[in-house]
């Protein structure tokens, strides 16, 4: 019955708020017979003093008169009043007849130097009545009593008025109590109904905020975070698969285009060689391509965590350039490398640093003409390992430079150089995995400039 989170609170509400009432009206209840009783002994004491001041001053005879209008006043079935002798014979009493439950034996009253007050059950009253013996002087003792009946009554209606109360204020702290519960789940439903959604395969929906509680709003900000990841991961994986359609089935047609030509009549044992030699070099290219494909969607999803290293990125600049020295001496392109000369400590993958800035020095040293410049750059700004990598090639057209970084895509006038499209996916994808950011500016005709940031911290 209390499965649900709503019900439980509800509930939790209620018992806290009983618990609570029901301390509140003990501690009420208390104070207020504490109260009552301590009035009527305060009256007691007071009439006391005045009965022993009259025995004193009138002796028994004017003791008896102020009794009898005492008790008539306050009425006999209310008040009474007995004086016992020093040897505890009640010797005079106000009229009794209403009092005849009143217990019998003789309280133990020898040798009372004080005041004292009883309280007893009275059976025929179905009450109580409060008791007050006061010494006279001489050995003689006045007793006298009230009923309770008054107090009784205050009590019992004090005690209905709360009940009453009470349970009007606990239906409505059920009622309220499941309100508020109710309301400030809402927000867990909604998460609920978009989870749903998501397992059935809708991806695009995020949950709005609506006036959420802190801890809903910040659960949803991580549902619609990992929405929002499982949607890339997804459309990475559909990227690749249309990627596997479109782009690596032109080198298998080619290669089944070989085979069938070889196939088509008797050929030469040196065709048929050259034709092996074509297929295994579309084969490796293919190879190739395929183990990009899988390391640039490794690193987009995040899925392997790279293998982080300090390691100086300085020196793998140097490095890089010391590799592609000779193809750029082979083009008569003047490379130069302007780099911090202090160690400058990045974490990092080594290897796929090197692998990022070797293929844009590639695209570089590819798509710059002989006799052209190429700069290698290294400096920090603010916390920030900062490298550019200009040319004064045939830069990239407006149209084509925000395609750059897609899978495949190679700029028309590109086509004549050897490549498959795959260089510039990777690099962002390997920088983005370090955390970093990357950046292309460039003029057709004039150049290209890319700009990496990673944090040195
Ligand atoms: P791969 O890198 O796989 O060998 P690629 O160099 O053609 O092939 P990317 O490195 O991804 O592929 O580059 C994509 C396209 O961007 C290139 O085909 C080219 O059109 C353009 N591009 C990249 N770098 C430069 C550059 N420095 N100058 C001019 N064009 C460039
Ligand atoms: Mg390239």
């Amino acid at each position: 019955m209390f499965r649900s989170l709503a019900s439980r609170l509800t509930l939790l509400y209620t018992l806290l708020f009983a618990v609570l009432s029901l301390l509140v009206f003990g501690v009420m209840n208390y104070n207020l017979r504490i109260n009552l009783r301590d009035r009527i002994d305060q009256e007691f004491l007071g009439d006391g003093r005045e009965f022993v001041e009259i025995f004193q001053q009138g002796g028994l005879k004017s003791l008896a008169e102020e009794i009898r209008l005492e008790t008539e006043g306050e009425g006999v079935d209310q008040i009474f009043i007995r004086i016992y002798s020093p040897d505890l014979q009640i010797i005079k009493t106000s009229d009794m007849h209403t009092w005849n439950d009143l217990p019998k034996d003789p309280p133990e009253l020898e040798n009372l130097t004080h005041e004292q007050f009883d309280t007893v059950t009275l059976a025929a009253h179905s009450g109580q009545a409060r008791i007050f013996y006061q010494p006279l002087g001489n050995g003689y003792i006045l007793q006298t009593g009230t009923l309770l009946s008054f107090d009784e009554k205050l009590l019992a209606n004090f005690q209905r008025v709360f009940i009453f109360a009470f349970s009007f204020m606990l239906l409505s702290a059920v009622l309220i109590g499941f309100y508020i519960s109710k309301r400030s789940l809402t927000g867990i439903q909604r998460v609920k109904e978009t989870a749903d959604q998501i397992s059935r395969g809708n991806l695009t929906q995020a949950i709005s905020f609506h006036n959420h509680t802190e801890e809903v709003n910040t659960l949803i900000t991580s549902i619609n975070r990992m929405q929002s990841r499982i949607h890339t991961l997804i459309k990475e994986l559909q990227d690749v698969t249309n990627n596997i359609a479109h782009d690596l089935r032109s080198p298998v047609t080619r290669m089944r285009g070989l085979a069938e030509t070889t196939l088509s009549g008797v050929q030469s044992l040196e065709e048929y060689q050259n034709m092996s030699g074509a297929v295994i070099e579309e084969c490796d290219s293919l190879v190739g391509m395929i183990n990009t494909m899988l390391e640039i969607a490794e690193n987009d999803a995040g899925v392997t965590p790279l293998n982080k290293k300090p390691v100086n990125i300085s020196q793998i600049i140097r490095d890089v350039a010391e590799l592609y020295s000779p193809v750029a001496e082979d083009k008569n392109i003047n490379v130069s490398l302007k780099v911090v000369d202090e160690p400058l400590i990045i974490s990092g993958d080594r290897s796929l640093l090197q692998r990022a800035l070797a293929n844009l020095l590639d695209n570089a040293l590819k798509f710059t003409q002989e006799g052209g410049r190429v700069a290698l750059n290294l400096k920090v700004e603010n916390q920030y390992a900062q490298i550019t990598i200009a040319d004064t090639g045939m830069g990239i057209s407006a149209k084509d430079l925000p395609h750059v970084w897609e899978r495949f895509y190679r700029a028309d006038r590109s086509r004549s150089t050897s490549g498959t499209g795959l260089g510039l996916s990777l690099v962002r994808s390997i920088i983005q995995a370090h955390g970093g950011k990357i950046d292309m500016v460039s003029t057709e005709g004039a150049g290209t400039q890319v700009t990496i940031c990673i944090n040195t911290a």
